[in-house]
């Protein structure tokens, strides 16, 4: 049984900690929503006061947080040290994180002799809870092998990116795909219905052909094309995650074209209020 300290029990983080619960470890948990914090405490989860708490006492720390700068306030800007940790803990940032923020946090926590592997994750809050989401893994091999256990509980595909911080850019460059493909299908399924197709036979016809992909597959059928969005993944985080891959693409000196353009319909969403709804929304804003 190992001491996991879990801060950030939202959408992902809740089911994801619960699996650990599950995996007969020990785990505290800290979100600075205390419903969040009643729910995990429900599952069996120990409750911290603060998310130092959940660092003091924990061989393995991991952080599902919305953003980088929220993971880089509470491990930099909050001074945490090496005396904040047990020896030979591992922290594991599994938030959706800018890249550049992940290497700074990377460099850090290394010169404080402390391991770290970034860690985002693919698919869904449902497959968080069974315990089969994916994922990107950026670290040594030896820490990977020593987290292993870990991430089997929560994942059923681990893929090793690379060092330091290639975990963070693989979760970026398929997020800024499928963000983009996100306003595709939304358009392409509003010109099939405009023009008196019937949806079902377009997306059993479409997904025989180059044009398939995940929207078309399984987001869409689940929320959009259900007229149901309560969110698997809101779409102020699908913004969030474009507006980082256009800033990689940037300091890189790869184009945006087609990024630019997604990311000012996903702004146009938030503006109006509708940030919170399923990424799936699209397909209402674009209804024309
Ligand atoms: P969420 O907003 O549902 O959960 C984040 C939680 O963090 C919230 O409960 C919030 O109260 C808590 N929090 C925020 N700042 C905090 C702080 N300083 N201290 C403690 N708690 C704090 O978000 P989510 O959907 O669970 O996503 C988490 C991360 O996973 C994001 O980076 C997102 O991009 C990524 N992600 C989400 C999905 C999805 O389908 N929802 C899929 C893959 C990856």
């Amino acid at each position: 049984m190992a001491k996991i300290g879990f801060i950030g029990l939202g959408t992902m983080g809740l089911p994801m900690s619960i699996n650990l619960i599950n995996g007969d470890h020990k785990v505290t948990g800290f979100d600075k929503n205390p419903d969040k914090l009643s729910a995990f405490q429900r599952a069996g989860g120990a409750v911290a006061k603060s998310s130092l708490e959940c660092i003091e006492d924990a061989q393995f720390i991991i952080t599902m947080l919305p953003q980088s700068s929220d993971v880089y306030e509470i491990l930099i800007n909050n001074k945490v040290t090496t005396n904040s940790f047990l020896p030979g803990t591992i922290f594991i940032d599994m938030t959706t994180s800018h890249p550049h923020t992940t290497d700074k946090l990377h460099k850090h926590l290394s010169k404080i002799n402390i391991e770290m592997l970034d860690a985002p994750v693919g698919r869904t809050s449902t497959m968080a809870a069974s315990g089969k989401l994916l994922i990107m893994v950026g670290g040594t091999k030896t820490t990977l092998i020593k987290a292993e256990p870990i991430l089997n509980l929560m994942g059923s595909t681990i893929v090793h990116c690379g060092g330091a911080g290639m975990g963070s850019r693989m979760k970026i460059v398929n997020n800024y795909m499928t963000t983009i493909t996100n306003l595709v299908t939304a358009e392409t399924l509003n010109l099939c219905k405009k023009s008196g197709l019937d949806i079902d036979l377009a997306l059993k016809t479409m997904r025989q052909t180059t044009a398939t992909n995940g929207h078309i597959d399984k987001s869409y059928p689940a929320r959009a094309l259900q007229n149901n969005y309560d969110p698997i993944f809101a779409l102020e985080l699908a913004y969030k995650d474009l507006q980082i891959g256009i800033d990689l693409a940037e300091k890189i000196g790869t184009p945006t074209v087609l990024g630019k353009e997604a990311s000012k319909v996903y702004k146009t969403g938030i503006d109006k209020g509708l940030g919170k709804l399923d990424w799936t929304y699209m397909y209402e804003l674009l209804k024309g």
